[in-house]
């Protein structure tokens, strides 16, 4: 068999990709393929599913804006039928007096970019959100439109239905190996036995695109990294409660009549999970996270937790962004990965950037060189600073 692309992973970055390869018009053959047809362990599914335009970094900005608009027009693009749920919540990201400086800065790339985000002093915070306790706070950034969280399952199911309709292929299996000549990726084998010739290969492997990296014999520092979301229930329903964040890194957020939380792994010791590892860290709810939900919204003193999960992050262990594109010197083999816990919103535009390189032959809609492999190959952070 052979196959013009190949696309190793076909959850939302994945199917993204093959979408838009269609949408600018690729008519070669592609195959996708995914070893975890359930999506029982892909970030994509594991995720809190939300949409920020709240980055320091403006080409992450524009990629968010991009899915924004997809999911503002979504009917138009899925059919009348399409819905994931989309809620319009807001973010607000706290900050104390050592923190007010990127908040600020943060702020300004922000608005610059078109974005609807306040800054507001401790003041205006507890006025506008009553509930809220201003303890230790100075300032707080809020997203007043374009921000919030839908349905990720959903969302990958709309991508994965309109590829029906798009001849791809759809194998189920897991890529056990990458056959290279000298600077090009030739084919994969699969755990099935068999062997599959491509023009290209696309890595979409999400936290396991490390790995998927180095069957082809190439660096990327993308590993996963465990982190667990809470759910618990609360007496006070705010309806008005954006996905709020804590200066200590603890997020919270509704979730219909629920509540989510999460953000409670320390950086000291945050390293690689063991691939099969899913077993939820439930003392971080108990020690770490309801003392600063307590703090933060009083009324939250009294919760109870009802349920958890752990996924894993798609960690790119230089500077927690992505890594879009093609490598420097084996050009046939391209990368849509270490999204870092953002990557479900980037999906969309990442999708639609690598279709245009493809189809193309450059980036059209965004630019996204600043995430291409070279700064990798040097060492050269181009680092997000605002990763949840
Ligand atoms: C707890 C948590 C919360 C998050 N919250 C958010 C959020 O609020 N907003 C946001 O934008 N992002 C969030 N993220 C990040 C986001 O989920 C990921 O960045 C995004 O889903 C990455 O998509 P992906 O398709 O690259 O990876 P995945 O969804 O992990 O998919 C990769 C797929 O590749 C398959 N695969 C891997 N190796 C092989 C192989 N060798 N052969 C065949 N198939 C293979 C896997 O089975 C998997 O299905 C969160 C992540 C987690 C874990």
């Amino acid at each position: 068999m052979r196959y013009d692309i190949v696309i190793i992973g076909g959850a939302i970055v994945g199917s993204s990709v093959a979408y838009y390869l269609r949408e600018e018009g690729f008519s070669g053959s592609i195959a996708l393929i995914e070893r975890d047809p359930q999506f029982a362990h892909a970030a994509t599914t594991l995720s809190m599913a939300s949409i920020r335009q709240q980055f320091s970094i403006p080409e992450n900005i524009r990629l968010s804006q991009f899915t924004l608009k997809l999911f503002r027009r979504l009917k138009e693009e899925f059919g009348a039928e399409a819905d994931i749920g989309f809620r319009e919540g807001g973010y607000l990201i706290l900050a104390g007096e050592a923190g007010l400086p990127i908040l600020r800065a943060n702020h300004a790339a922000q608005v610059a970019e078109g974005a609807d985000i306040l800054l507001e002093d401790a003041d205006q915070l507890t006025r506008r959100f009553p509930w809220l306790s201003a303890e230790g706070i100075t300032a707080g950034a809020y997203g007043r439109s374009g921000e919030g969280w839908f349905d990720a399952h959903a969302m990958l199911m709309l991508f994965r239905k309109a590829l029906r309709q798009k001849k791809i292929d759809f194998i189920s299996a897991s890529v056990s190996g990458i056959e290279r000549q000298g600077d090009r990726v030739t084919g994969v084998s699969l755990d099935n036995g068999e062997r599959l010739e491509a023009g290209t290969v696309i890595n979409a492997a999400g936290p396991n695109a490390g790995k998927v990296a180095a069957l082809a014999g190439l660096a990327l520092p993308v590993e996963p990294r465990k982190r667990n979301v809470f759910v618990f229930e609360a007496r006070e329903k705010y309806a008005d409660m954006p996905l709020l964040v804590d200066p200590s890194g603890i997020y919270v957020r509704p979730e219909g009549s629920v509540y989510l939380t999460g953000g409670a792994e320390p950086e000291e010791g945050d390293g690689p999970a063991n691939a099969g590892d899913f077993e939820v860290d439930w003392p971080l709810f108990e020690e770490v996270i309801w003392p600063v939900l307590a703090t933060r919204i009083p009324a939250f003193e009294a919760i109870k937790p009802t349920r958890a999960w752990a996924g894993h992050y798609d960690y790119n262990t230089l500077d927690q962004n992505a890594v879009i594109g093609p490598h420097p010197a084996v050009t046939n083999f391209l990368f849509a990965n270490g999204f870092s816990g953002h990557g479900l919103q980037q999906a969309p535009a990442v999708g639609k950037a690598l279709a245009e390189l493809i189809v193309h032959g450059g980036y059209r809609t965004i630019d996204c060189s600043a995430f291409g492999y070279a700064r990798i190959a040097e060492g050269r952070a181009f680092r997000e600073l605002n990763v949840i």
